[in-house]
């Protein structure tokens, strides 16, 4: 009989991690209101459940975006802890893993390293069952409505201009965003023309988005919206920074905009602090520890009558997000949607505005392309 903790049965299959990281410098120089970078590293984790017996066994994939020591925190700490776990009891090696982390810490690169860990099983699961993956979760919907997002503080007016006519009349999706609050809020004019600016490229064709990325204060960000309001700003993410519960809700009040965060959520209680200060949650699934949590973050901002948004790594998201019903759409990351398009054989466009769910292939239907990978390895 199968123990408490699932432990896999003598002759069953059992979990192997192995973990490597790639970094890509960007395509040209990239900031937003409280960063600045040149280059973005994935985490890739390969999940084996090694086999009974005979045959190649599937293997299940998973990644994030982070530090390279996030995939020695995956080998390191995670892989032991589910080595001797039946691969297709996800929940238990999830359990595991956290309690592997308790005093590692679950925020930041541990939580990276869950998040990339447990998207890596499910996808081993629905690859063993031979099924893909938004089928083993149940899908609310078949397409994934997104929004293009990249607009960076970094751009001058022609690449901005380039990017979002790109995204609007080339791609047709109806909905965009460029990075504000740039120098932490203190270019306040330079936010407000590079907002027009983006009007005057979208015309009425698409809905304008602006992340501020915690970059202004709090009555700052509502004169920034009331001086904006001509443009007809459909979203505000992050007015103020996301550690300031109040300060959002206050924001939230007093703006025609949605106020959106969580995209530093890397646990089920910190949605759970955020729900009253939003009107839309964010989650991302690389982050917040992954599939598993990712269904019960979403089920607790529907108990707060909240929709929720997928933040970055569109690849990773699009079976989850599929299964998800308050989902309101996905960000079409201008960084990570050219990184897994130069890494994965089987990735897709948003065209029309939204990207297809893969209801054909075992998995996400993904497949790394290590020759091509290669040179960007780091770890
Ligand atoms: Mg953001």
């Amino acid at each position: 009989m199968r123990g408490l903790a699932a432990t896999a049965r003598a002759g069953e299959a059992v979990i192997r991690f192995e973990a490597r990281a790639y970094r890509v410098p960007t395509d040209a120089a990239e900031a937003d209101g409280t960063l600045a970078w040149s280059s973005t590293t994935l985490v890739l984790v390969r999940a084996h459940g090694e086999p009974t017996g005979g045959g190649t066994p599937p293997v299940g994939i998973g990644w994030t975006y982070g530090p390279a020591a996030t995939a020695t925190v995956v080998t390191d700490l995670l892989a032991p802890a589910v080595a001797d776990l039946d691969p297709d009891d996800v929940p238990a090696a999830w359990r595991a893993m956290c309690a592997r982390l308790r005093n590692a810490g679950r925020p930041g690169i541990g939580g990276l390293a869950l998040s990339a860990a447990d998207c890596a099983l499910w996808d081993l699961k629905a690859r063993r069952l031979g099924v893909p993956l938004a089928r083993l979760l149940g899908t609310a919907r078949r397409q994934v409505p997104v929004y293009a997002s990249g607009g960076f503080t970094s751009y001058d007016r022609e690449q901005q201009h380039r990017q979002l006519a790109g995204w609007v009349r080339e791609q047709g999706i109806p909905r965009v965003k460029i990075k504000i609050g740039e120098s932490r809020g203190t270019a306040e004019a330079r936010d407000l023309a590079r907002m027009a600016a983006a009007r005057s490229t979208i015309g009425d064709e698409a809905e304008l988005f602006v992340d501020a990325n915690g970059g202004y204060r709090r009555k700052q960000a509502i004169r920034i919206m009331r001086a904006a309001e001509a443009l007809d700003v459909r979203w505000f993410e992050e007015p103020v920074s996301s550690d300031d519960l109040e300060g959002l809700g206050i924001v939230r009040d007093r703006v025609d905009a949605d106020v959106a965060a969580g995209e530093y959520g890397y646990d089920l209680a910190y949605v759970h602090r955020m729900v009253p200060y939003v009107d839309c949650q964010q989650l991302d699934v690389t982050r917040c520890g992954g599939i598993s949590e990712f269904l019960r973050a979403a089920a607790v901002a529907e108990a707060a009558g909240l929709d929720v948004s997928a933040h970055c790594a569109p690849h990773q998201h699009l079976a989850v997000a599929a299964a998800v019903p308050n989902l309101r759409h996905l960000e079409w990351f201008h960084d990570h949607v050219r990184i897994e398009a130069m890494f994965f054989a089987g990735a897709v466009t948003a065209d029309g505005g939204s990207a297809p769910v893969n209801l054909t292939e075992p998995g996400t239907g993904l497949s790394f392309r290590d020759a091509d990978a290669e040179r960007f390895r780091v770890r």
